[in-house]
């Protein structure tokens, strides 16, 4: 720990965003970093607290060694805050971008104090790997002669394979899309991640030795037993893909889209592809409602606003959170409160609003003439004492609260209820866990003898952290499993 007195001497500071104004102007990154000096004084205020419950598991999933790269970022001494960070993290460029930072949630600063900005300090870090040079391709020494192919390629497929090549395996990445990241490339913003950090990654794993496969469907374009047979190993990596629908009247109308179906084309349109006419959804001069109020809600906002919607609407089900935590909800827990990002902010500043999201608005039905979307049906609920049986609040309507709003887009980001069953997983008849995910052991391996699962798809719905957690893990299970033996690092909150 260098400043003994950090915590006192300075306060907390975040990268700021662009004007509103030039930011929807463009796909690019919203935050401007902050000057180097700033990050060491923001390093100086971790108190190197002795018990770091940002790296419990409370905190950080990867379990990063926050205090140690704190106090190198102090004192300028980058390569080492590099090679720290690389111990648990391999891609700390994403998560310093994207990550909610439930660190931050947990660092003992915070019980008082505004939290250390562990997040953008962790980018500010990764970022510095690359311009020193520090973060380089990984050859191995040696191959091992196994050959071990892993199905998508998001950032647990992504994780998994740099761990596997790492100790010398051949490691293949097949991807059904046209371009390698999961949902890094296609679903996550531009604003919020630019695809040149995606890319720039993707490069450097190339230049180590893993190879990548893509626009084959594994179940639809090559059999998934035939992978089997090829290689000695198989991780499945494919994500929680199936989008969780809203069955009510009208949901079938032209201009009633899943967030899934809309965001991947801006991403792709982003990155120089055209998206065929017929396809094509766009919130260009439209009244554009958005139905949820978590990150994918948020991240349609944006890409609305930018594609220039006339008016922008987003409607939750569930109560506004609180502004501070509530007592049931105590440190180092992450703190489910009232946020707003970057895509609110645009939205508040654009409509001249204080907020943009209405809360505990339950949607009964969409109409429309000639097929297409013009309004959406609502009502207003408020939520009762919990229920005898399932201990939730019960939902009712509120007498004549109901509304109309004219709509000629609908985006629905309610999640995502499990993997997609259809091909690969029903090929292999492969066995599922109570939600519909992917079951495995606590080594990873599915009811298939030789294939694993990591991530979202036996995770269920998560974060990129995890994602990352989750793929180091399943390499440290092939590799033992492979070779009786592994260096590999446990994914120290999933053993
Ligand atoms: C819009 C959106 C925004 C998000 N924003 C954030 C955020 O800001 N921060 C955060 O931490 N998390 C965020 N998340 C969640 C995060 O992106 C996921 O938890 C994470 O990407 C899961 O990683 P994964 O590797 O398990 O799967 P994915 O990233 O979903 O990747 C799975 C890949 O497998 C491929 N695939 C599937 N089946 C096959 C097959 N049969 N053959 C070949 N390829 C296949 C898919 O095409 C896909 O590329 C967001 C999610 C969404 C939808
Ligand atoms: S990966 Fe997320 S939780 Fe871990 S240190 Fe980075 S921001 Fe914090």
């Amino acid at each position: 720990m260098g400043a003994l007195k950090g915590f006192m001497d300075f306060t907390r500071e975040i990268p700021s965003g662009r004007p509103v104004e030039d930011r929807l102007k463009d796909q690019k990154e919203c935050y401007v970093p902050l000057p180097e000096e700033n990050y060491q004084e923001q390093g100086a205020r971790c108190m190197d607290c002795g018990v770091p419950f940002c790296q419990s598991d409370a905190g950080c999933p990867l379990g990063n060694l926050i205090p140690d790269w704190n106090d190198m970022v102090y004192r300028g001494r980058y390569k080492e805050a590099v090679e720290l960070l690389q111990k648990t993290n391999n891609f700390p460029e994403f998560t310093g971008r994207v990550c909610p930072a439930p660190c931050e949630g947990a660092c003992v600063l915070g019980i008082s104090e505004p939290a250390v900005t562990i997040c953008k300090i962790e980018e500010m870090v990764a970022e510095k790997g690359f311009e020193l040079g520090f973060t380089k391709p990984q050859i191995p020494a040696s191959r091992t002669g196994k050959k071990i192919a892993i199905v998508g390629s998001g950032p647990a497929g992504l994780a998994c394979a740099e761990q596997l090549n790492s100790v010398g395996h051949e490691v293949t990445v097949f991807e059904k899309e046209n371009r390698v990241g999961g949902l890094l490339m296609y679903g996550i913003p531009h604003f919020k991640l630019d695809k040149v950090v995606v890319k720039r990654r993707i490069k450097l794993m190339t230049d180590s030795g893993v190879v990548f496969k893509t626009g084959i469907n594994i179940g639809v374009d090559k059999s998934a037993n035939e992978l089997k047979k090829e290689f000695d190993a198989v991780v499945l990596c494919g994500g929680s893909q199936k989008s969780r629908d809203m069955p009510v009247e009208g949901r079938d109308l032209e201009g009633v889209h899943f967030a899934m179906d809309f965001l991947p084309q801006q991403n792709k349109r982003n990155e120089g592809d055209t998206i065929a006419e017929d396809i094509s959804i766009s919130a260009k001069n439209k009244n554009v409602l958005i139905i949820g109020g978590g990150d994918t809600g948020s991240d349609c906002l944006g890409t609305s606003l930018r594609q220039g919607a006339k008016n922008v609407y987003q409607f939750e089900l569930l109560p506004e959170p609180p502004s501070e935590r509530s007592d049931s909800n105590p440190w180092p827990q992450w703190p489910k409160i009232f946020r707003v990002s970057s895509s609110h902010e645009e939205a508040n500043v654009r409509e001249n609003k204080d907020k943009i999201t209405e809360y505990c608005v339950s949607t009964k039905k969409f109409s429309g003439q000639d097929g297409k979307v013009s309004k959406v049906h609502g009502v207003k609920i408020e939520f009762g004492e919990p229920d005898p049986e399932t201990g939730r609040p019960q939902m009712r309507e509120v007498p004549g609260s109901e509304f109309e709003l004219e709509v000629e887009l609908v985006l629905l980001a309610l999640g995502f209820v499990h993997p997609i069953h259809e091909g690969m997983l029903q090929e292999l008849d492969m066995k599922l866990d109570a939600r519909g995910n992917v079951a495995c052991d606590d080594k990873k391996m599915t009811s298939v003898e030789g294939i694993f699962v990591a991530g979202d798809m036996t995770r269920g719905q998560s974060l990129v952290v995890w994602a990352i957690a989750e793929g180091r893990e399943a390499a440290r299970s092939v590799d033992l499993h492979l070779m009786g033996d592994t260096q590999l690092p446990h994914s120290q909150f999933l053993k």
